[in-house]
């Protein structure tokens, strides 16, 4: 079921949380809301399930005008990072939960309840476990039991807000690939709130980029990551280096480098900053090929090498990653000047950087 989201404002007293934003949710798509702390993801997912109100704005699914009792209905599941599961119930009574507090109007017949618990166990991979209680499964493990808990109720869609946040690192990731592959299952849609850059573009088919209130871009995970819309979005997907430069005839000078900026074409001179990632800017020993900078520090992490280098004309810290075989063939040592390159560059004109 797809979700229309129409000028939604939220105010807190004189605050602004939420302004104007204009979204819809594609059926069946899982969606992530990415932007720092206090960006105003939780305001926004509360707005969606009718939990909060909007200032003004609205929020439909299907042309339909969502109300609070639809929550009551049971057309919403919940994940949210603290999700407590019933400590007295087993996992299987807690999946059940929300089938059980139906009225017996509504109610499926114990037989059904049954078969729908093994249904989901199978699905959230914990078969064995049905008679266990909380306190003796994993961190993770009762995440998944809070989802199956939310999807019992057999919602319209799937709100989860930082459901992993609460994890370390390792369970995260398996978890975030376990939720990917759920959702590739049951095509739910689903709106998945998250600081965390890595998981948005890995689990998500769409990424809503929130700043301040405000929605910088929606888009894949790939267009967001490879066309970054603004300096904002650059710098939250990922570790960037700026190079403060200038805008000549549709190329950007840096030192002595000149790259090629054809989107920018248009303007004649101008001052301007290439934001490049780690992995873009290339160590060379020749001289006069590039910028000027003292190798710092070098770490090796596993695959690659993360080399901190210090601009010899400006003082600004660089930072370059490499290949373990260009490294082994650069010959590199902490002390030493060489010269930087740059690969790929997105400019972006002085005025809008931050
Ligand atoms: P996020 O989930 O992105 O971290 P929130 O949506 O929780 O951000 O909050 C966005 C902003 O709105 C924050 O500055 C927060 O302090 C403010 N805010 C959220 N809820 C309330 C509330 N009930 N009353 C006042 N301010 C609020
Ligand atoms: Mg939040």
């Amino acid at each position: 079921m797809p979700i229309e989201i129409q000028n939604v404002h939220k105010t807190f007293g004189s605050f602004t949380a939420l302004k104007d934003v204009n979204l819809t949710i594609p059926d069946g798509e899982l969606v992530a809301l990415l932007g720092p702390s206090g960006s105003g993801k939780t305001t926004l997912l509360r707005i969606i399930a009718g939990l909060e109100e909007p200032s003004s704005g609205s929020v439909s699914f299907v042309g339909e005008q969502l109300a609070s009792s639809k929550i009551q209905n049971g057309e919403v599941g919940f994940v949210f990072q603290h999700y407590a599961l019933f400590r007295h119930m087993t996992i299987a009574e807690n999946i059940a939960f929300g089938l059980e507090v139906r009225p017996k109007k509504t109610r499926p017949s114990k037989k059904e309840i049954q078969e729908k618990i093994t249904k989901l166990l199978t699905l959230i991979q914990l078969e064995k476990f049905h008679n266990r209680y909380p306190h003796e499964l994993s961190g993770g493990q009762r995440q998944r039991v809070a989802l199956a808990r939310a999807l019992a109720i057999e919602p319209k869609f799937l709100l989860l807000d930082e459901p992993f946040g609460a994890l370390d690192a390792k369970v995260r990731k398996e978890l975030r690939n376990w939720l990917r592959r759920l959702h590739d299952e049951i095509h739910i849609t689903s709106v998945f709130v998250t600081h965390d850059q890595e998981e948005a573009l890995e689990v998500s088919d769409r990424i809503v980029i929130l700043n301040q209130g405000q929605l910088e871009q929606v888009g894949s995970p790939d267009e967001v990551y490879n066309k970054p819309k603004s300096p904002f979005v650059f710098h939250f997907l990922g570790d960037v280096n700026l190079f403060h430069g200038r805008i000549e005839e549709g190329k950007t000078k840096i030192g002595n480098l000149a790259l090629d900026s054809s989107e920018h074409q248009n303007i004649k001179e101008s001052d301007a900053v290439a934001y490049v990632r780690p992995y873009d800017v290339e160590i060379v020993r020749e001289k006069d090929q590039g910028i000027a900078a003292e190798i710092q520090y070098i770490h090796s992490t596993g695959r690659n090498v993360r080399v901190e280098l210090k601009r010899v004309d400006t003082g600004t810290l660089i930072e370059s990653v490499l290949e373990q075989e260009t490294y082994k063939y650069l010959n590199l040592f902490p002390g030493e000047t060489v010269f930087l390159r740059i690969k790929k560059a997105k400019v972006y004109v002085e005025d809008f950087s931050i």
